[in-house]
């Protein structure tokens, strides 16, 4: 892969992404409005040769913010706001992005070198709340298509759509992921999600709040491992039409990720607030999820690596510096 358009660069993902394309020597281009990314997620990058920011909304055609007409070999598709209290912040936006951003880069793609590969990074959001569990690719998921969260998960939805006329209809090689919780350094601090706000709390000796009676479940990845899984779905051979989980499928509730969370704070000898708080469950809050990554497994030859009491570990030393 030589020349990459990657958007969504200044985000958690976008920027861990760029770290490991551009260590390949891969020339990459990242793009990012600033909306709910930070810029000092790249500060490592920006005396590289081989990669160049641009601040743009993606949601615009190519044709604007590059300046000039490129052939990619490969255009990552991750920008979006992604947290729950964020994309419901800047709900336009998020289906802006997802939607109208998505064509745009595909039709891009299809005047400008038609033989480039796609990748767009969907979500578990696509299964809503799941009836089915785990949740595999080929289960249509259970969305409310008005709700609050429905500004990014059928958006995602949509971008899904759009991605399959692009395969079917003019025979791009496009590429699905479905991304499951994640989470590591760079996880912004002030982004709601439940890794970051209970991280966040237990440094600052605060209790932990729980939304609903924390029985809910969710499934987390770590960043390492999510990258590596991204990386080898833009890199295999003979994927063109495929979307594919990628996430840890070790399940956890909500209150049983607030102990492991406290008991990692305690091993490292921070003293922490052993209360916790119980909040209202937000609306549309899905009550299970966790991945079946059977399809990864096999396709890619991909699986987690490291446990979520590793990850908790890495997670807090680097909250400890940055927030
Ligand atoms: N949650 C919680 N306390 C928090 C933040 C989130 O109990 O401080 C719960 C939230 O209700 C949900 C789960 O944790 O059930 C994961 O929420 P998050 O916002 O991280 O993302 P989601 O998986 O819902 O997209």
């Amino acid at each position: 892969m030589k020349k990459i358009l990657l958007t969504g660069v200044a985000g958690f993902i976008g920027s861990h992404l760029a770290d490991q394309l551009v260590k390949t020597g891969a020339q990459v281009i990242g793009v990012d409005n600033l909306l709910t990314g930070n810029k000092n997620n790249l500060s490592q990058l920006q005396d590289r040769a081989n990669f160049e920011f641009i601040q743009a909304d993606v949601s615009n055609t190519p044709y604007h913010y590059l300046g000039q007409e490129i052939s990619f070999d490969l255009i990552l598709h991750l920008a979006s706001p992604a947290s729950p209290p964020r994309y419901q912040e800047h709900p336009v936006a998020t289906y802006l992005v997802n939607s109208i951003g998505t064509h745009q880069l595909l039709q891009y793609l299809l005047a400008t070198n038609p033989q480039g590969r796609f990748v767009f990074t969907s979500t578990s959001e696509v299964y809503g709340d799941p009836e089915k569990h785990p949740q595999s690719e080929d289960y249509w998921g259970n969305v409310n298509p008005n709700g609050l969260r429905s500004c990014y998960d059928e958006a995602k939805r949509l971008g899904e759509t759009i991605c399959g006329v692009h395969a079917r209809d003019f025979e791009l090689d496009v590429r699905i992921v479905r991304i499951f919780n994640t989470y590591g350094p760079r996880l912004d601090p002030d982004d709601g999600r439940v890794i970051s706000n209970f991280v966040k709390q237990a440094l600052a000796k605060q209790p932990l709040t729980i939304y609903g009676d924390g029985q809910q479940t969710r499934s987390y990845c770590y960043i390492d491992d999510l990258v590596s899984g991204i990386l080898a779905v833009a890199q295999t051979q003979g994927l063109a039409g495929q979307t594919i989980n990628l996430g840890n499928p070790d399940e956890y509730t909500i209150l049983e990720t607030a102990s492991i969370i406290k008991k990692v704070c305690q091993q490292q000898g921070l003293l922490i607030n052993d209360q916790l708080v119980y909040q209202d469950l937000p609306a549309d809050d899905p009550s299970r999820r966790q991945p079946d990554i059977t399809k990864a497994r096999q396709l890619l030859n991909w699986q987690p690596q490291i446990s979520f009491e590793q990850g908790v570990k890495k997670t807090l030393a680097w909250f400890k510096n940055n927030s």
